[in-house]
């Protein structure tokens, strides 16, 4: 059996099975109680049909049937109804006289306790007795004792139904009303299947487009979120929940794989970026060894001394810029490692400051600071802020020429502790500036041989870990501004 794909039609299948078992088990039923109601019903009717004659006629006189009674019955009986059958019985049961014809009756004796059970009791559901006319059939009846002077002298037993109706099936067929029934039976069905097939496609539509807009996600590479022609909301019934979750759902894998495949990209950035920064000092590291190594005869101590120092300084920027590398990844990967702890940034932006006097003074550069004299507390990572700060001095240092100066300045307001190194340098162009924190940017990459430019991709992503960022403010060739600030915390 070809079984439609659509949920509609396998619903209203389904129905249509459900509604064919309904209706044969309601057929069936119908068709077993219906006679027995009849019975039922044509029982209670004429309960008190036999009690009624008896009490109108003699129909015994001195334990003999009263013949002229008898047939005055019969005939006020026949017109009213033909379908009865009227029998009179001794008190053992036994037939003394009957309205059948005579060739009809098989049997001599009326079973009487079906008789008593009716006599005695209030009829609750149909009692069947003796069928005299057949040897094992029964029918519902009418009885009652016929009396002289208190003393039973007989029965009078009316079977009700006659002949007719002796089976289910004529009944049925016979039946005006059942036929009237079974066409409505088949009209319900039919209305109730055409309104089924709309009520499961209203119900279903939503699945539909649902299953479409999956398909067409699927079809798309999932570049395109789920469009979908019914808006659905987290509101609604089941499906429309579903709905909305299937979009969100679309939205949200269509923006990883975007950043999937941004991340790609910069990885493989990455990797070429950080080749050619780790072979270039290399190369002059193994040239200028390579050197000393074939020329060691010819050159004297002065020029041993100028190649191994060279050497030695690509090593030193080999080492940094690994380093610098690793610590990045570390902070981009993983930010369980960072240790919070309250303490002065006021403190901590002196102490730098001390540090770097001596460099400053070295490049002819005068180092200044404005900081509070009260504490400035913050609660961040003592460490990360302090590698922030020195950075970005490191860069005012280097890239301020001589006869520059450079601040260093910490000020409270509004909840925030805000730190700011300005330099009188050469300034950054404007083009630069959206660039200057990526990862390996620098303005003159051939200019500026000691840097590796991470320093400021490193900042940026500590400030980033304490929700803070940097902002950078520059105007060639006046100078630079670097600023961020941290909430502050009470100690
Ligand atoms: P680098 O190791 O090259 O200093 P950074 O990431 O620290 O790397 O800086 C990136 C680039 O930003 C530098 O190469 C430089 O061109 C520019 N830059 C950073 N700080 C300053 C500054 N104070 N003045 C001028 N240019 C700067």
């Amino acid at each position: 059996m070809v079984i439609s794909k659509r949920l509609s039609n396998k619903l209203i299948s389904a129905f249509f099975i459900v509604l064919l078992i309904f209706s044969g088990c309601f057929i069936l039923f119908t068709y077993f109680s219906a006679p027995v109601f009849l019975q039922e019903l044509n029982q209670k009717l004429n309960q008190g049909l036999a009690a009624n004659i008896v009490k109108e006629k003699k129909l015994m006189l001195d334990n003999q049937v009263n013949q002229k009674a008898l047939k005055a019955v019969l005939n006020g009986l026949m017109v009213v109804n033909p379908m009865i059958e009227v029998y009179i019985t001794d008190q053992q049961g036994k037939i003394l006289a009957y309205s059948a014809p005579k060739d009809a009756v098989k049997q001599t004796h009326i079973n009487m306790s079906a008789v008593k059970e009716f006599i005695d009791k209030k009829i609750e559901r149909p009692i069947h007795g003796t069928d005299p006319r057949h040897l094992s059939r029964s029918k519902v009846f009418s009885a009652a004792p016929i009396k002289h002077k208190d003393t039973i002298q007989g029965y009078l037993y009316v079977v009700l139904g006659g002949q007719e109706y002796d089976s289910n099936v004529q009944l049925i067929e016979s039946s005006y009303s059942v036929k009237l029934w079974s066409y409505t039976i088949i009209v319900s069905l039919i209305i109730a299947l055409i309104a089924g097939w709309f009520i499961f496609r209203f119900i279903t539509r939503r699945i539909e487009q649902l299953s479409n807009g999956i398909d067409e996600f699927k079809q798309n590479d999932f570049k395109q979120p789920i469009d979908l022609p019914t808006r659905f909301n987290h509101n609604g019934d089941e499906i429309d929940r579903l709905g909305a979750t299937c979009q969100e759902m679309s939205d949200r894998i269509q923006k990883l794989i975007l950043e999937l495949k941004q991340n790609d990209d910069s990885r493989r950035e990455l990797v070429a970026n950080v080749s050619h920064d780790l072979r270039t000092p290399l190369a002059s590291l193994k040239g200028y060894l390579e050197t000393l190594l074939l020329k060691s005869d010819s050159l004297n101590d002065e020029e041993c001394y100028y190649y191994v120092e060279i050497a030695y300084q690509h090593s030193q920027q080999l080492g940094n810029l690994i380093s610098e590398l690793f610590e990045l990844s570390k902070l981009e990967n993983n930010c369980d490692h960072l240790s919070f702890e309250a303490f002065s940034l006021s403190e901590l932006a002196h102490d730098i400051c001390q540090k770097y006097k001596l460099k400053a003074d070295h490049k002819g550069l005068t180092l200044t600071t404005d900081i509070p004299k009260e504490p400035a507390f913050v609660s961040a990572d003592i460490a990360l802020i302090q590698r922030v700060i020195e950075n970005l001095i490191d860069n005012a240092i280097k890239y301020t020429p001589s006869g520059g100066n450079i601040q260093l300045s910490v000020c409270i307001a509004d909840n925030k502790v805000n730190t700011t190194i300005t330099d009188t340098g050469q300034g950054i162009d404007e083009k630069n500036l959206p660039h200057i924190f990526e990862r390996f940017y620098q303005v003159d990459k051939h200019r500026n041989s000691e840097g590796s430019g991470l320093g400021l991709a490193i900042s940026k992503r500590i400030l980033q870990l304490h929700n803070s960022h940097i902002e950078v403010h520059s105007q060639k060739p006046q100078g630079t501004a670097f600023s961020f600030s941290l909430s502050s915390s009470r100690f």
